[in-house]
């Protein structure tokens, strides 16, 4: 993998147990070493995304929050509005970004996507951790990250539709893997309580569905980014607004199809 991701042009070193801890010296870590990836970064979603809203207001952009969606009212291959539990709304164009629950609301618009809910739990650890690196600790499959006030622990893959039912094993084995990893970081039990879970979108392939669906002439699909739709989201919409402005794209969209090979009989 790190050969491959050179190949992409990544910058990324080799580090031994000492170097890793010149660069994270309040948190030692039981490892023989690490891969630093030096164009890798970090953010603090909740922050993020707030101001990401804060700035779409001031560019005019109207949310309507708190609505389920729950149905569609078509004329010919258009949709013409979109049902919530409050309003109907009108449309020119309509775009599915509603991860793992999108096949079920698809399916309605006749268009049939294969998307499975993955769930992954997070633990963030308030306490100060010395924690500064991000890290991905490969044998326990655990993601880290430290967050603006606190550190995040994060992983499993858990396949078992759409519920947000929590398996104590499974924030267990994720407290096991940080005090193994992290010796003098403590991860209490009342902490292990506050766990939280949310369901990745996954597509059949792991990649996106990202483009317009031949059902529906107005309706464009964004879902299926699997364990990397934080990182990938920005990108996607970038796509997305260039379809709805009849663009042509930053990249071909030829891999994201979601009639592609498989995708319409699944
Ligand atoms: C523990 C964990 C750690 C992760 N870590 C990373 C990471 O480090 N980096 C990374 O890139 N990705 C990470 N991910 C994956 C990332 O969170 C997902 O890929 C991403 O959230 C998918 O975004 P989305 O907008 O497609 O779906 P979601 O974030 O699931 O958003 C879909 C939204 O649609 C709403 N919705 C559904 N149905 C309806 C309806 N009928 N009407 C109205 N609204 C509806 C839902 O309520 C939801 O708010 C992680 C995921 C988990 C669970």
């Amino acid at each position: 993998m790190v050969d491959w991701a050179r190949d992409l042009g990544m910058k990324i070193k080799q580090l031994d147990n000492k170097e890793v801890l010149s660069l994270q010296p309040n948190a030692p870590m039981n490892i023989a070493g690490a891969y630093l990836y030096e164009s890798d970064a970090h953010s603090t979603p909740e922050i993020f995304m707030k101001n990401l809203k804060i700035d779409l207001e001031n560019k005019g952009v109207k949310f309507i929050l708190e609505r389920k969606v729950t149905g569609f009212q078509k004329k010919g291959s258009r949709i013409i509005n979109v049902s919530t539990d409050k309003e109907i709304l009108t449309a020119d164009e309509v775009v599915i970004a509603t991860g793992a629950w999108s096949e079920t609301l698809l399916k309605s618009l006749g268009v049939n996507l294969s998307v499975q809910a993955g769930k992954g739990y997070s633990i963030d650890v308030a306490s100060d951790t010395g924690i500064s690196l991000p890290a991905i600790l490969l044998e326990s499959k655990v993601a880290v990250t430290p967050m603006q006030g606190f550190t995040r622990f994060a992983g499993t893959m858990e396949i078992s539709g759409i519920n947000h039912d929590i398996l104590p094993k499974r924030v267990n084995a994720i407290g096991k893997a940080a005090q193994n990893y992290y010796p003098e970081v403590l991860v209490s039990q009342e902490t292990l309580n506050t766990v939280q879970c949310g369901l990745r979108p996954l597509s059949p392939d792991g990649i996106p569905f990202i483009g317009r669906h031949s059902a529906v002439s107005n309706l464009v699909l964004a879902t299926g980014h699997s364990m990397m739709g934080w990182s990938l989201g920005p990108a996607t919409g970038k796509l997305v607004s260039e379809l709805i402005s009849e663009k042509s794209t930053s990249l071909s969209l030829k891999p994201f199809a979601p009639e592609r090979s498989y995708g319409k009989n699944i």
